[in-house]
């Protein structure tokens, strides 16, 4: 394409730059099979037909776009194939595509770049390796995964979890939204077989954190990311009247949260791990109320399986004794937890060493992502990251700097080809 690499990366980027953004924050409202969020698709699916890219969807909705330089064969996938060319398909795996990508949904009132900065960079990555004429053997896919975020069906890697098997469609499909609607109602699901055939899969993603600043790195290189989960603690009281109760009186489930919130907080500084309440639902939810009831997100992360274990053992605890000293009750479900996932050793180090910019540092991260659940699969996986100058992340002030940004494209085509060749 005309003006180059950087050109094209730029273009692509102020594409992406107003869709479901927000006119009085500034951040992103993109959640799942909602129009901002299917705009986004429809884009990635012209992107992918200007480059004469083949494109793939899964009935989940989740995209590949291979381009295959060498003519060779990329495995064909459709929902409505048959057990037999299914069986096939296996056969003509052994080809072996090498899949980068990452997502489009945000959070609410999300940032720019977690998740569009992956998908952006895969296609610039083919871009720079075509326009400098590299022609790898295997061929090479950009994907786009739904629901990373979790931030409408609550479950993260909602998209890769179906793709990979992880998660029947059985049990998905009536996962519901905050407005009750199934996720059967917005999606057909049912079909897999999109990443078949996929040898390697390299996500590039902006850095959550300040370890690249830190450091000095534009680059870096994830070696693990850190086990997580999210629980949903249901405090409930007694409604009553905010003037005429007396605070002896009362059973405020409110209070109980409130304590909890503070003992998960603390917990987590202690211990160097992360617990954060960002998601609250109260009932009635009436400022002259005592409310009858609370409910409240955990989410915690931790550097290994034990200490997340320990660390809502713990924080529930703590939030039954309060209950028993509130008059007030609470209940902790799990609503879904990733186990650590350490990427492949090998691979981390085939792709950190030896660049004209020296070595990238290796890292982990406490942020889950596609490339874990896909990793967890068996597929070798790794991640590239870009640096975030501030290390904010899941709010409108995430940010890259332009430069580091196309380092990254640069660095994802330099490993795409290492990988492909
Ligand atoms: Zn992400």
């Amino acid at each position: 394409m005309d003006g180059g690499v950087p050109d094209d990366f730029e273009r692509m980027w102020s594409d992406l730059a107003p869709i479901g953004r927000s006119t009085t924050s500034g951040g992103y409202f993109r959640q799942p099979f909602t129009p901002p969020e299917r705009e986004l698709a429809d884009w990635f699916r012209e992107q992918a037909e200007a480059r004469g890219l083949r494109l793939e969807a899964d009935s989940t909705g989740n995209l590949v776009a291979w381009w295959d330089p060498a003519g060779g064969i990329v495995p064909d996938v459709s929902p409505r194939d048959t057990p037999d060319s299914h069986a096939e398909r296996q056969g003509l795996s052994r080809q072996g595509g090498v899949l980068t990508g990452s997502h489009l949904d945000s959070v609410l009132d999300g940032g720019a770049y977690d998740g569009p900065l992956g998908v952006v960079s895969g296609l610039a990555a083919i871009d720079e390796l075509r326009s400098r004429g590299s022609a790898p053997d295997r061929p090479i896919g950009v994907s786009v995964f739904v629901e990373e975020e979790g931030s409408r069906f609550g479950l993260a890697c909602l998209g890769s979890r179906l793709a990979t098997g992880t998660l029947a469609w059985d049990k998905a499909r009536l996962l519901r939204d905050r407005d009750g609607v199934a996720l059967e109602e917005v999606v057909e699901g049912g079909g897999t077989g999109l990443l078949d055939g996929v040898e390697a899969f390299v996500e590039l993603h902006v850095e959550q954190g300040r370890d690249l600043v830190d450091r000095g790195a534009a680059i870096g290189v994830a070696s693990e990311i850190w086990p997580h989960g999210r629980y949903r603690f249901d405090f409930t009281g007694e409604a009553n009247h905010a003037g005429s109760t007396r605070m002896e009186d009362r059973h405020d489930p409110m209070l109980t949260y409130a304590m909890t919130a503070l003992a998960a907080n603390k917990r987590a500084r202690v211990a160097a791990e992360r617990a954060t309440f960002g998601r609250v639902e109260v009932t009635p939810n009436g400022t002259n109320a005592v409310p009858s009831r609370v409910l409240a997100w955990l989410d915690a992360r931790c550097s290994s399986e034990n200490a997340l274990a320990e660390l809502v053992e713990t924080v529930t605890r703590q939030a039954t004794e309060r209950a028993e000293r509130d008059g007030t009750h609470v209940e902790v479900t799990a609503e879904s937890v990733s186990g650590a996932v350490s990427f492949d050793p090998d691979l981390a180090r085939r792709i950190a060493v030896d660049h004209e910019s020296g070595d990238w540092p290796v890292i982990p991260t406490a942020a889950g992502h596609d490339a874990g659940i896909l990793s967890a699969q068996g597929i070798p996986t790794a991640m590239l990251f870009v640096r975030n100058p501030t290390g904010v992340s899941h709010s409108p002030t995430e940010f890259a700097e332009m430069p580091d940004c196309l380092a990254g494209v640069h660095a994802l085509a330099e490993t795409l080809e290492r990988l492909a060749t």
